[in-house]
């Protein structure tokens, strides 16, 4: 069986553990590979090597940073298809999706290439007289990222794009369902002349995450997961004194108020609901339909299912892959399981005729959702979208903002005035008018709200390098000898 192993110092290391994980193919359910989880040596050994690689990077001249940036810029783009292939074998998302995926990873190195810019200080000259006051940003250390399985190649370019640009240098513990692509990109790193050491890869489990969160070395924490381990990692990472910013699930709702033109709300409800088989933090998860529309457009999404190829991802035409394990398969199961008992209708049963190999389950709609039932509370994370009818825009604000997680958001309506207070009002980090997965271009920031990210700094883009950076403060004097004095004074300004 294929083996999968860590990137230690500039190469490939076999771990030594003797502990491992199944990665799976999920559209056979075959065990395709095994992988090998870090003990606490090889961690060591990996934040070693990035403390090591440390002093020369950062001293390295931003227009340098840049170029490698650059370089690995065009290594991925020239690498699309190959890397899109890796994800599709691993984590089951068809290939147009994976593609997607690459690109917009892509889009955050892009960003990070403009590195010389974006680390320009400020400068007052004169703030006293013959006294300068300059603000500059620097490297943090060694820093870590933890990364989850429905995006294995963007999320951790999300991460080491900037951290390394800042001249921070990185070790990375991906998800252990989907763990080929992060050595992929070790490899084009270093291709791309990232010196060794700087860029580090840790396979493994929780303890390979525990000990990043409380090894000494480690001056900050990247995370991307669910929210009960993402509220373990801020928690235990702050506590071991690591700046931390930890991104958690989400419940992503789509308001659609009586003027929007329905056609659309379907097609957007459906393209944002079941692709990527629902398995993204930005999935719309429930569709809240002001009464008066509510019948059409629940009929609009139902046409709409019978007509999606659901299969292998490596097949061009298919639109929806399988789900990533078969115990998750049998998780999203169960909340179409209970639907009915709970008092929802099973309108679209995805159980029926899916095909019979692999962690397949077919597009759900459940209609007349309501809270209190497990598939409301619940983040699925899989190809079940819920109806909830609601009365009015006010009942559907309510219902979210009155919900834990804050990540996503969406109104589909005409009217300018109506979504526009709906920005203003709605307590989500990344909102869309009419525009069902609002995730953000490279040069802003991606985050949510409440339980859906812990800390203060939203990832990537221009909070990116704020989290990677610290800023120092200078005030300088060359003073003229003639004017030089003993002054016991607090220093003014004026
Ligand atoms: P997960 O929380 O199970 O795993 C994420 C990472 O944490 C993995 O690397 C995993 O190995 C590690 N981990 C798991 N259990 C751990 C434990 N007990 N102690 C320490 N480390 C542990 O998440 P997942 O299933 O890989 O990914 C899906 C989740 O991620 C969903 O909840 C989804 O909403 C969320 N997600 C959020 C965003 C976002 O930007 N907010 C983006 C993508 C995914």
């Amino acid at each position: 069986m294929n083996r999968i192993s860590h990137w230690i110092d500039g190469g490939s290391v076999e771990g030594t553990s003797g502990r491992s994980g199944v990665v799976y193919n999920p559209a056979t359910g075959e065990e395709a590979s095994s992988v090998d989880f870090a003990s606490i040596e090889e961690v060591d050994a990996a934040v070693a090597a990035a403390a090591a690689a440390l002093p020369g990077w950062r001293s390295t001249g931003l227009g340098r940073r840049a170029e490698v940036m650059f370089h690995m810029r065009e290594l991925v783009d020239a690498n699309r298809k190959e890397i899109a292939s890796l994800l599709t074998a691993e984590h089951g998302k068809v290939l147009g999706d994976a593609l997607g995926e690459v690109a917009r990873g892509l889009e955050n190195i892009e960003f990070a290439c403009g590195i010389p810019h974006l680390l320009k200080g400020g400068y007052s000259e004169q703030a006293a007289t013959g006294v300068d006051v300059y603000s500059i940003r620097q490297p943090l250390g060694v820093v870590a990222g933890i990364t989850p399985f429905n995006f294995p190649a963007m999320v951790p370019m999300w991460m080491f794009a900037n951290a390394l640009a800042c001249g921070n240098t990185f070790v990375l513990k991906p998800s252990e369902k989907d763990p080929s692509a992060s050595l992929l990109m070790a490899e084009l790193l270093a291709t791309a002349g990232l010196p060794p050491g700087c860029f580090n890869v840790v396979q493994g489990d929780k303890v390979a995450v525990d000990r990043l969160l409380e090894h000494p070395d480690v001056a900050a924490i990247s995370f991307v997961g669910s929210t009960p381990i993402a509220r373990y990692i801020y928690e235990t990472g702050t506590a071991n004194g690591k700046r931390v910013q930890a991104l958690g699930g989400a419940k992503n709702h789509m308001l659609v108020l009586p003027d929007a033109d329905l056609d659309m709300a379907a097609d957007a409800a459906v393209s944002a609901g079941y692709g990527s088989a629902g398995e993204r933090c930005m999935a719309i998860s429930v569709v809240l339909a002001v009464d008066t529309i509510a019948d059409d457009l629940v009929a609009k999404i139902a046409d709409r299912l019978p007509a999606l190829k659901v299969g292998p991802g490596t097949e061009p035409d298919n639109e929806m892959g399988p789900l990533i394990t078969g115990e998750h398969l049998d998780k999203v199961r169960g909340y179409v399981d209970g639907a009915a008992d709970e008092g929802a209708t099973v309108v679209v049963d995805g159980r029926e005729g899916a095909p019979a190999e692999g962690f397949f389950l077919n597009p759900s709609l459940l209609d007349n959702v309501a809270p209190g039932m497990a598939c409301y509370d619940d983040e699925i994370f899989g190809p079940v979208l819920s109806v909830v009818r609601v009365h009015s825009y006010d009942e559907g604000l309510e219902l979210i903002n009155d919900n834990p997680y804050g990540n996503g958001t969406a109104i589909f309506t005409r009217d300018g005035g109506a979504a526009r207070q709906f920005q203003f009002d709605v307590n989500v980090g990344m909102v869309g008018l009419n525009v069902p997965i609002p995730v953000p271009v490279s040069y802003y920031s991606f985050g949510g709200w409440k339980s859906s990210l812990f800390g203060d700094t939203h990832m990537y883009g221009p909070e990116g390098i704020n989290f990677y950076t610290r800023g120092k403060v200078v005030t300088s004097r060359w003073p003229d000898p003639h004017t030089s004095r003993v002054d016991l004074g607090f220093p003014e300004t004026r």
